[in-house]
C-alpha cells in the first residue's frame, strides 16, 4: 500500500439492512480489504450480516434502533428507510464518535462509505470532518433518473406519472425510458418520491459516488452523470465477479444444485424475485401453468410468505405439484450465483434487481423481465432495449405469455441469439474488472483520491 495511506486506513461501511443492499456493500469491502484497507461495518439491529469466517478479518459494530415491531411489520421499505434513518441518527454518530476515540495513529479512517439510502451518515462524518463517499448499488442510469427526478416539477411529475395516456411514451431526455419505466416505487406512496430521491441524489458533503457497475453497459449515462454530479463518480463493479464476499441472510437450500446436476444443459429455466418482491396470486398461478405447458423444466424461489395467504407453496394447484416432481424443483432460498453459474441453466426469470441483473449478465445467462417496482423497471428495459439480452413480460400475466417468453428463451433461435449477446457482455464485464480494466482502474483511481485529502 502507498505510503501516504499507511496513516488513514480504515474504511467504515454503513450498509441499508437489505439482501440487495448488504450484498454489494460487503464485495466492496473485499475489494478494499484487497487493497490493504481495514474495514469496520456500522449496522442496525436489522438485518445484520453476520461476522462470519468469511469475514474474520471485518470488525462489526452495531447499533441500537428503536423501530418496534409492528414497524418492521408494516411499514413498506421506503418508509422503514426513512423511519430507521431518523431512529439511528444519534446512536450512528456516537458510535462513529467512539471509533475516532479509540482509533491508533496507524489505523485512522480515510473515509465513511454510505449507501445512498443511509443519510444518517451524512450529519455525524459532516460533524466529525470525515471524508465521506456514496455508494449506489442501483445502475447508473437508476442513479441519473432520481437525478432527473428529483429536479422535476414535483406536482406536474405525480399529474404525469398517474396519467395513463403518457405511460408508453418516451420520458423527455432520458431515452430509451418511458414514463413506466421510470424507478417509482411501489412500496411507498408516489408523492414521498420526488422528496425521497433529492435527498439521495443530494450528494452533500460526500466526497465521491461509487457505483456498482461498469462502463461497457453503461458509458452514456455514466457520463451525463458525471456532468450532473459536483464530485466524481467511479463506477467500480460489477463488484461479484471482482470480489467474492459470501453475505446471504437466508439459509441456502444447497440440493437444486444436486438437481441442476442431473439437467442437461441449458435446459432449465431458474425463476426468482429476489429478496423482497411479493407475488400476486393470480400471477402465481398464470406463472405456474404458463411454466407447466411450455414443457421446459424449472427451478423455481419462493420465499416463504412471499405469495399472498400462503405460508409456501401450499396455495399451487396439486396438479402443478405433481408437475414439479417431474420437471421442476422450488426452494425458498437459492445460491442464486452458483445457479446461475450451472451448465444446465439456460435463462433467468428475474424481477431485475440490479444485482440479479449483474449476476445474470456476468454469467452470461439471458433474461426474461418481469419487473416488479423501483428501479427493477428502469433494468428491465435496458435488458430488452439496449442490451437486447431479455425479454419483458408486460401487463397482465397471462400463461400464454409466459409459455411463449420460456420458449423464446430456452428453445428457440431467438434465444440463441440472446444468450450469444450475453456471453459478449459477459466478456467485457470481466475484461473490465482485470487489471487495466475500467472498473479496475476507477477502483485504483478513487483509492488514490485519498492521497489528496
Ligand atoms: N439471492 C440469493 N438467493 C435467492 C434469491 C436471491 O442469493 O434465492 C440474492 C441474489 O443473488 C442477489 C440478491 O439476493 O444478490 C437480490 O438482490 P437484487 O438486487 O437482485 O434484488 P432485491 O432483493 O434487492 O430486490
Amino acid at each position: 500500500m502507498d505510503e501516504k495511506l499507511v496513516k488513514k486506513r480504515r474504511i467504515v461501511l454503513v450498509p441499508v439492512p437489505a439482501q440487495g443492499h448488504v450484498t454489494p456493500i460487503m464485495q466492496l469491502g473485499k475489494a478494499l480489504h484487497s487493497k490493504g484497507f481495514s474495514i469496520t461495518v456500522i449496522q442496525t439491529q436489522y438485518n445484520r450480516v453476520s461476522s462470519s469466517k468469511d469475514f474474520s478479518d471485518f470488525n462489526f459494530l452495531t447499533i441500537p434502533g428503536s423501530l418496534t415491531d409492528s414497524d418492521l411489520k408494516n411499514l413498506g421499505p421506503v418508509q422503514f428507510l426513512m423511519k430507521l434513518n431518523q431512529a439511528c441518527e444519534a446512536s450512528f454518530k456516537q458510535c462513529l464518535g467512539q471509533i475516532l476515540k479509540e482509533q491508533g495513529d496507524d489505523d485512522e479512517i480515510a473515509c465513511v462509505i454510505y449507501d445512498e439510502y443511509m443519510s444518517l451518515s451524512k450529519a455525524a462524518a459532516k460533524e466529525f470532518q470525515l471524508p465521506s463517499v456514496v455508494f449506489s448499488t442501483t445502475s447508473a442510469t437508476a442513479f441519473l433518473c432520481r437525478s432527473v427526478i428529483a429536479k422535476v416539477n414535483a406536482d406536474k411529475f405525480l399529474i404525469d406519472m398517474k396519467d395513463l395516456e403518457l405511460q408508453d411514451k418516451l420520458f423527455p431526455g432520458l431515452h430509451p425510458l418511458r414514463y413506466k419505466d421510470l424507478p417509482t416505487s411501489a412500496f411507498g406512496p408516489l408523492e414521498s418520491i420526488p422528496r425521497v430521491y433529492s435527498e439521495t441524489v443530494n450528494t452533500g458533503t460526500a466526497s465521491a459516488v461509487i457505483i456498482n457497475t461498469a462502463n461497457c453497459l453503461e458509458s452514456s449515462s455514466l457520463a451525463r452523470l458525471q456532468r450532473e454530479l459536483q464530485v466524481p463518480v467511479y463506477p467500480i463493479g460489477p463488484l461479484h465477479i471482482a470480489a467474492s464476499a459470501p453475505s446471504s441472510l437466508l439459509e441456502e437450500d444447497r440440493s437444486c444444485i444436486e438437481w441442476l446436476n442431473m439437467q442437461k444443459p441449458r435446459s432449465v429455466i431458474y425463476i426468482s424475485l429476489g429478496s423482497l418482491a411479493l407475488m400476486e396470486s393470480k400471477d402465481t398461478l398464470e406463472m405456474a401453468w404458463g411454466l407447466s405447458n411450455s414443457n421446459q423444466s424449472f427451478l423455481w424461489v419462493i420465499r416463504p410468505g412471499s405469495i399472498p395467504a400462503s405460508e409456501w407453496t401450499e396455495s399451487l394447484p396439486e396438479e402443478f405439484t405433481k408437475l414439479v416432481s417431474e420437471r421442476g424443483y422450488i426452494v425458498k432460498w437459492a445460491p442464486q450465483m452458483e445457479v446461475l453459474k450451472h451448465p444446465a441453466v439456460g435463462g433467468f426469470w428475474s424481477h431485475c434487481g440490479w444485482n440479479s441483473t449483474l449476476e445474470s449478465i456476468g454469467e452470461g445467462v439471458p433474461m426474461i423481465c418481469r419487473p416488479f417496482t423501483g428501479d427493477q423497471k428502469v433494468n428491465a428495459r435496458y435488458l430488452e432495449n439496449v442490451w437486447r439480452i431479455g425479454v419483458q413480460l408486460e401487463g397482465e400475466l397471462e400463461k400464454e405469455d409466459v409459455e411463449r417468453a420460456v420458449k423464446r428463451l430456452l428453445v428457440d433461435e431467438e434465444g440463441a441469439y440472446m444468450r450469444k449477446r450475453a456471453i459478449e457482455l459477459k466478456e467485457k464485464l470481466e475484461s473490465s474488472v482485470r487489471s487495466g480494466g475500467s472498473s479496475c482502474s476507477s477502483l485504483d483511481d478513487f483509492i488514490n483520491s485519498f492521497k489528496d485529502e
